[in-house]
């Protein structure tokens, strides 16, 4: 079986009927990119930045930044990769002392976006460390936790300014950078036309996302027959932004745990998504089920699916369609 995955290493990503799917990779940390690599990614689809905030005390210089994310950008080879802002805040504390103490809801308070505008010098640097490694290579900037498009407006012109500076200081500078959000908070989901007259591409991260749509907290077990990735109320959001994204001829990716999880490929597919990010172990696993689905036939039973009314039946259904 090891064997049979590992030959599938330079293998396109195609369904039976030949529709061609992205696999991009989530990485964090150095092993993350070289197994991406190995595995055949097309791309990095969520960069965490996160632990670069997280393993030392004080905040990582621009400097160290921009040498992580360089080296993150070569060891991709020239193929794009998707630098997330910082992201802290809620289940990701901090060393460096930026979150906010004494929230009473920090999953509801200051946190993603909402933390890196509050503190723009702090982000300028993260700016600048992105905007110099990305001479390197391709990369796209995905910022999370996104609500509303006057926070991906601020972040645009932080990035205008940092660039401005930067030529100032006569710094190279990389082409125009693409800029996305994540699609994790109800109202960026709901109100997701307004968001891509902004954004660039989005990122659907199901993980926050069916957190903040199910009240269930992503971490509590004791949720488990609430927190369910086939909750019909979680399945016709993601079925409404993937469908806004192809109209607004944008790309579309999802960057949760279900992209990762053979469990739900079918269901992505029949949802009409057409990039997963995923964690690099999962990669080949992923396309190898792709390889055994029948797109047209799955996008055929959408309707079906979306009519479920309990995550029960959603299930019973996927069960029955890829029986
Ligand atoms: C998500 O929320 O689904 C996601 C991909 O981001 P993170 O798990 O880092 O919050
Ligand atoms: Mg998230």
């Amino acid at each position: 079986e090891g064997r049979r995955l590992a030959t599938l290493a330079n293998a396109p990503t195609r369904t039976i009927d030949g529709v061609d799917v992205r696999l991009l990779a989530n990485a964090e940390m150095p092993p993350d990119i070289a197994m991406a690599r190995s595995r055949g990614a097309d791309g990095v689809g969520l960069y965490r930045t996160e632990f670069l905030f997280l393993r030392q005390k004080g905040l990582p210089t621009e400097d160290e930044q921009f040498i992580a994310y360089r080296d993150l950008v070569l060891g991709m080879g020239g193929l794009p990769v998707t630098i997330r802002t910082l992201d802290l805040g809620a289940d990701k504390a901090d060393a460096a002392g930026l979150v906010l103490r004494g929230e009473d809801n920090p999953a509801l308070g200051v946190r993603g976006v909402r933390l890196s505008l509050r503190y723009p010098a702090v982000f300028t640097t993260q700016i600048r460390a992105i905007l110099r490694a990305a001479c390197y290579g391709p990369v796209r900037v995905l910022v999370p936790m996104v609500t509303q498009p006057d926070e991906l407006i601020a972040v645009r012109t932080l990035f205008k300014l940092a660039r401005q500076e930067l030529k100032r200081e006569n710094v190279d500078l990389p082409e125009k950078l693409a800029l996305g959000a994540m699609v994790e908070v109800p109202a960026a989901a709901i109100n997701v036309r307004a968001l891509l007259e902004h954004a660039d591409f989005l990122a659907i991260g199901t993980n926050d996302l069916a957190q903040y749509v199910l009240a269930a907290d992503r971490g509590n077990d004791a949720l488990d027959n609430i927190y369910n990735p086939l909750q019909p109320a979680l399945l016709r959001l993601l079925s409404y932004v993937i469908a806004e994204g192809r109209r607004a001829k944008k790309p579309v990716s999802l960057c949760g745990e279900i992209g990762g999880d053979t469990n739900f490929t079918a269901l992505l597919l029949a949802l009409g998504l057409n990039e997963f990010s995923m964690h690099p172990s999962q990669l080949l696993h992923v396309r190898d089920r792709i390889a055994a689905l029948d797109h047209g036939a799955l996008r055929g039973q959408a309707p079906r699916i979306l009519r479920a009314r309990t995550h029960e039946e959603a299930e019973a259904l996927l069960a029955q369609i890829t029986g």
